[in-house]
């Protein structure tokens, strides 16, 4: 796992004591000035959907719609995302969703590392809020953080991998992928998201022995 990007390793800043409650989760989050990304946010993202959720969808960081509204996904990619929870038979009103990074960076550019390292602790603090059986990261960069190893979206998309016990990670494409008109992202994205609610349901099996079949495929380097 990339370290110093860490959600395991959170900024002392941030984790300063457990925290018990949604509320006191997004109060901590929209005053937050741990990073130098709170000088430029219109609305620090908390996240969105149940505590209780036993689905996380996780996303990198607000773009301009999202900051504006405070919410984690709008606009184009809240539509896409929206379409494929419900060809994917998923209530959208039993899923979290989330990001690495809370506040936006600016003109929209991917976080740095020591920005996420930065905001990691409010994430531990839904990961310890939540215990989810399933983690969809959207992307190479969320998929990177939680993993813990670079890998092109295209070869690791779809895979069901074990990061925690009892936690399954299933990488995917981002919604905005799908907007932009990327090749496979749609069509990825649906595809994955019916796969967790597949391994919540018992349908489909998870964890190491896939992550095998990833390393003897050779898709990454063991
Ligand atoms: S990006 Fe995260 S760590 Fe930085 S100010 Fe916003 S909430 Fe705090």
């Amino acid at each position: 796992m990339a370290r110093s990007a860490s959600p395991t390793t959170p900024d002392p800043a941030v984790k300063q004591r457990p925290v018990r409650h949604v509320r006191e989760h997004e109060r901590r989050v929209a005053a937050c000035t741990a990073c130098h990304l709170h000088q430029g946010r219109t609305k620090a993202v908390a996240g969105e959907g149940p505590m209780h959720a036993r689905l996380v969808l996780v996303g990198v960081a607000p773009r301009r719609q999202e900051d504006l509204r405070g919410v984690p996904f709008a606009g184009g990619a809240r539509n896409v995302l929206d379409n494929a929870l419900a060809e994917a038979e998923i209530d959208p009103d039993e899923v979290r969703i989330t990001s690495l990074v809370r506040c936006r960076p600016p003109n929209d550019r991917s976080p740095t590392r020591e920005e996420v390292g930065a905001c990691s602790g409010h994430f531990v603090t839904e990961l310890d809020l939540m215990a989810p059986e399933v983690i969809v990261s959207f992307g190479a960069f969320a998929t990177e953080v939680l993993y813990g190893r670079s890998i092109p979206i295209e070869r690791i998309a779809g895979f069901r991998l074990a990061i925690r016990q009892g936690v399954t990670l299933i990488p995917t494409y981002h919604p905005v992928d799908a907007v932009r008109g990327v090749p496979q992202a749609a069509t990825s994205l649906r595809r994955d998201l019916v796969a967790a609610k597949a391994v919540l349901d018992g349908r489909l099996r998870t964890g190491a022995q896939v992550l095998d079949e990833l390393r003897a495929e050779q898709a990454v380097g063991s």
